[in-house]
């Protein structure tokens, strides 16, 4: 775990000339996520300093049959420009990890939905936030090894490659 900080804190901010605006109760989540990505061996140093923000908004919609916890927004251009959340799942900190998590790997893991309704973390609607938090790991480990940023980049080159 050293070896990865070092690597982290090595490589990361210092070069980036942008910066990005990211919601000091969404930091501890993203930082899990960013773990979870070396651990898979994952870049995002790059898109994230694409983003502008990583926020909690309360402009999301919030009405019965019309709620939307989440979103990523893009720019005139079609770049991904924010990453938002919607206050409503800051209620619950297991429904805000899932809902984070999700965005998040829309945007950093390339994902598109895994399917309309599963108790999967990149479902388009969730049954239960409850049964995902409640399996966590597997959930999250599912999540990278299934994404198309890990398996795209294991086509190219094994995972140690990274870290040497
Ligand atoms: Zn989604």
């Amino acid at each position: 775990m050293i070896i990865l900080l070092a690597f982290f804190g090595s490589t990361s901010y210092l070069q980036s000339q942008n910066t990005v605006d990211i919601d000091g109760r969404l930091q501890p989540i993203l930082n899990s996520f960013f773990e979870e990505c070396e651990k898979y061996g994952i870049d995002y140093h790059e898109k994230l300093f694409q983003l502008k923000n990583v926020d909690i908004t309360n402009t999301l919609p919030l009405e019965e049959e019309n709620t939307v916890l989440g979103m990523i927004t893009r720019d005139a251009q079609g770049d991904v420009e924010n990453i938002m959340i919607n206050w409503v799942a800051m209620l619950d900190p297991e429904i805000l990890k899932v809902v984070a998590f999700h965005e998040f790997a829309h945007y950093f893991l390339d994902y598109k939905h895994s399917c309309h309704d599963c108790n999967e973390i990149m479902a388009e609607t969730n049954i239960s936030y409850f049964d995902i938090a409640k399996d966590w790991g597997k959930q999250v480990e599912q999540l990278f090894t299934t994404s198309p940023a890990y398996l795209s980049q294991q086509t190219k080159e094994p995972i140690a490659a990274i870290f040497f």
